[in-house]
């Protein structure tokens, strides 16, 4: 059906046959909204010119009777006669025979008893409360239509379907003294109302379903009797003299006129006349033109349909042979042509422009099958490259489907594992391959593979055909379907026995590296640039008295004992590329006095250059050093001070004086005849004088004061900072207590004392020192146990 659609001919005939029933339907729709509203207009128009004449048909009517009644009235019999006089009578069946439809005329007395009647009706009866007579006693009356009351049953109802029914016309009769003496009445048929309607209306209008109503002034239908008692459109109020469509209880549309009836008679009844038509009835002849113009619009489309269907034939015929043309080309006839000569020019330009494309069609079908020979050849030429390379590749291939089973491998994996390929293609599973040890975790591998892990690498074992080890390291690659289903994995196999040597000969050399590490009786620290320790041996812990732990949280750049001794310094020295080596004594940052050599090297360590330092604990040299020093500068009889320290304690006095002025006095003692003690008591007891007195020069100066032993019995006391005269007290004080001391065994001994100040003047320490032995030769000289000053050294002169 969709391929029936799709043909230019069929859509050819369907648009033209489409447009035309649209423009024709459209046609018709528009005519038939502008014809209703005239229709409508014009037969409103009819409907009000109807009621129209019946309203005034019905007026003028009304008018006659009432006039006729009033002029009655006044003639000379009712104005003179007995109200039963037969000239009376006669005068009143006149007038009941002048018009056709007077059902009753009579006379009343003022008591309202009938007092004269044509065809003497009623006479004698009382008509006291009829409206009529009460009205007409007080002037000319119309009564609007009533059931016939007293005469229902006296007179023949020519209309068997409906009650009798009269519209009362009565004037009052007045005597010569103008005052009234009766009232003349009269009853008219209301068949009356039916012969003017009947009148009006045509039979044509019958037959259009006209209908005529006459309500009274309550808007109750009077007339006709079958309508009595219907209900109204409320629209119909709004129309005071004219026409309008409105929908009636019943549902229907009509257009409806309404005209009051102006009777201009002595009472006002407030009829109207209603005419109305179903509006169905009054459009029918816009129906019918409606169809008509439909039924020409359907014809139209036909012959439009036949004129496109003949024209789309003759247009698509040299496109049919152009689809036969391209057709053949399609499968291939290459001579097809396309014959132009006596089509259009744009059918002639369509049929070269397809040849043009054919032959470029052909053109570079050629040119695409060259270049798939071509293409072919380089996929032929790269996948024997690729499949060599698969083969040759220094790694092993191999993929396994899901049971584990190997379902391809490459030649260098089997020249490895020592199998054919045969022994292995769809037979060996993998866990064949590996130890016993390892197939547990495999079959975990493979289990995890096919929940949808996608990628695994590890080092293993794989074992050779003969047995022998292989160290791999295998990364599977998972492959899995269009829903998720684990299909095969394919595993690069690298040959890493040689690494694996290595590994192992580097985890012996680390191990043989640590036991010498932690061996040494050297400390050994290694930091790296940012200052955090990396390595700390036993030893250095011992050294520096904490943990290695301890060691290891420390930061070289944070360690405050670094700073003070320097090591700071040539830790940033060092990695700057240079080795240091300080000798450090003082506290280690964990509260350790100690004696070390620290050797600081740069070491090339993970890429980066690191500090390694190198402690060696030398506090036993440094203590043996520092004993050496005491022997070297203490006499070892009295534990003073020697005379090479003497010198150099005299050298640093005279540099300090020279710089800043200070002076000092040199004080030379000599024991009195100390020979002769030696003679006395002896040698050893001649040690013990000279302790004694080593002593009392020990405790006999302030501590900034130096005393030493000089040579054999002879001493040397410094005073910094001290002029001659008071040199002179102390070397008195001295003397004195020497000489009042009684040394055990031997008793008193007293010194002679020579003293001199250093000058700024002197040309070196020796100076004053000679000075000094003078003034000693000089006091012994003088008698011995006694204090003498030397000569350029004169208390006054300083
Ligand atoms: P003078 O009052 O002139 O100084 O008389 P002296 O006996 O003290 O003089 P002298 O310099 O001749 O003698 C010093 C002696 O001191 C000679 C030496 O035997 C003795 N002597 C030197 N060194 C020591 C020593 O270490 N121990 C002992 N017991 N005697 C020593
Ligand atoms: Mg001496
Ligand atoms: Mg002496």
């Amino acid at each position: 059906m969709s391929k029936l659609l799709q043909s230019f001919r069929v859509r050819l005939v369907l648009l033209f046959g489409s447009l035309s029933l649209l423009v024709g339907a459209a046609t018709a729709f528009y005519f038939e909204q502008a014809a209703s509203q005239e229709v409508a207009q014009s037969r409103g128009e009819v409907l009000h010119d109807v009621s129209r004449n019946i309203a005034h048909a019905l007026a003028e009517n009304l008018h006659e009777r009432d006039r006729e009644i009033s002029l009655l009235s006044r003639f000379p019999v009712f104005r003179h006669s007995e109200l039963h006089s037969p000239q009376l009578r006669l005068q009143l069946e006149d007038i009941k025979n002048s018009y056709r439809h007077y059902a009753w005329v009579g006379v009343a007395d003022m008591a309202g008893t009938v007092r004269s009647a044509a065809g003497g009706l009623l006479v004698g009866q009382s008509v006291q409360q009829r409206p009529w007579f009460i009205q007409g006693r007080q002037g000319a009356y119309v009564g609007d239509v009533h059931q016939a009351v007293l005469l229902a049953k006296k007179l023949p109802n020519p209309n068997p379907n409906e009650p009798l029914r009269f519209v009362d016309f009565a004037a009052p009769i007045l005597g010569p003294d103008g005052k009234v003496r009766g009232v003349l009445g009269s009853h008219a048929n209301w068949g009356w109302v039916q012969e003017v309607v009947q009148r009006a209306l045509s039979d044509k209008h019958a037959s259009d379903g006209m209908q005529v109503l006459i309500l009274n002034r309550k808007n109750e239908i009077l007339f006709p009797y079958a309508a009595v008692g219907n209900p109204l459109p409320p629209a119909l109020a709004t129309i005071r003299d004219g026409y309008a469509t409105m929908h009636w209880p019943s549902g229907t549309a009509y257009l409806t006129s309404k005209v009051d009836v102006d009777a201009r008679s002595s009472t006002e009844l407030g009829w109207q006349v209603v005419v109305r038509q179903p509006l169905a009835a009054a459009l029918a002849p816009v129906k019918q033109l409606q169809q008509t113009l439909l039924l020409i619009a359907l014809l139209a489309s036909a012959i439009f349909m036949l004129c496109a269907l003949w024209l789309a034939t003759h247009l698509s015929r040299p496109i049919e042979q152009l689809v036969q043309v391209a057709q053949r080309v399609a499968q291939g006839d290459e001579g097809a042509s396309f014959e132009a000569g006596k089509h259009s020019l744009e059918l002639q330009k369509l049929g070269s422009s397809l040849r043009e494309m054919t032959q470029q069609l052909l053109a570079r079908k050629q040119a695409l099958a060259e270049s798939n020979r071509q293409l072919e050849q380089k996929v032929a030429a790269r996948t024997a490259e690729l499949s060599e390379l698969y083969h040759l590749s220094p790694v092993g291939y191999h993929s396994h489907n899901a049971e584990g089973i190997i379902t391809q491998i490459n030649d260098r994996e089997l020249q490895w594992l020592g199998y054919r390929r045969e022994e292995v293609v769809g037979r060996l599973h993998v866990s064949q391959l590996l130890p016993p040890a390892c197939r547990t975790e495999f079959a975990a591998q493979l289990a995890a593979m096919q929940q949808g892990q996608t990628v695994s690498t590890e080092d293993t074992e794989f074992l050779r055909q003969d047995g022998s080890a292989l160290h791999v390291r295998v990364s599977a690659n998972a492959h899995f379907d269009a829903t998720g289903q684990f299909v095969f994995a394919r595993s690069a196999v690298m040959d890493v026995t040689a690494q694996h040597s290595l590994e192992v000969a580097l985890h012996s050399q680390q191990l043989l590296n640590q036991s010498i590490i932690h061996a040494s009786d050297n400390g050994l620290l290694l930091y790296r640039a940012d200052g955090q320790c990396v390595l700390a041996n036993d030893a250095a812990a011992s050294i520096l008295g904490a943990s290695r732990q301890a060691l290891l949280e420390q930061n070289f750049h944070h360690i405050p004992s670094w700073q003070v001794n320097g090591l700071y310094q040539a830790a940033l020295r060092t990695m700057a590329g240079r080795t240091e080596r300080l000798l450090i004594s003082g506290y280690s940052s964990f509260h350790k006095m100690v004696d070390c050599q620290v050797t600081l090297l740069p070491v090339a360590h993970e890429g980066m250059t690191m500090l390694l330092l190198v402690v060696k604990d030398v506090s036993e040299l440094m203590q043996a050093n520092r004993e050496l020093e005491q022997l070297a500068r203490h006499d070892p009889l009295t534990a003073l001070a020697n005379r090479r320290s003497a010198n150099e304690r005299l050298h640093v006095e005279f540099l300090r004086m020279q710089r800043s002025g200070t002076r000092y006095s040199v004080l030379l003692l000599d024991i009195d005849h100390f020979k002769r003690v030696n003679d006395s008591f002896g040698h050893e007891t001649g040690d013990h004088v000279l302790q004694f007195v080593a002593n009392l020069l020990h405790s006999g100066v302030r501590e900034t004061d130096f005393a030493a032993r000089f040579g054999g019995e002879e001493f040397l006391v410094l005073l910094p900072d001290t002029a001659p005269q008071h040199g002179l007290l102390v070397a008195e004080k001295l003397r004195a207590s020497i000489a009042a001391a009684s040394v055990p065994l031997v008793g008193q001994i007293t010194v002679s004392i020579g003293l001199a100040a250093a000058a700024a003047s002197d040309a070196n320490e020796n100076e004053s020192l000679r000075r000094a032995d003078k003034a000693l030769y000089a006091a012994k000289h003088a008698g011995r146990n006694r204090v003498e000053l030397a000569a350029r050294d004169d208390i006054a002169a300083n």
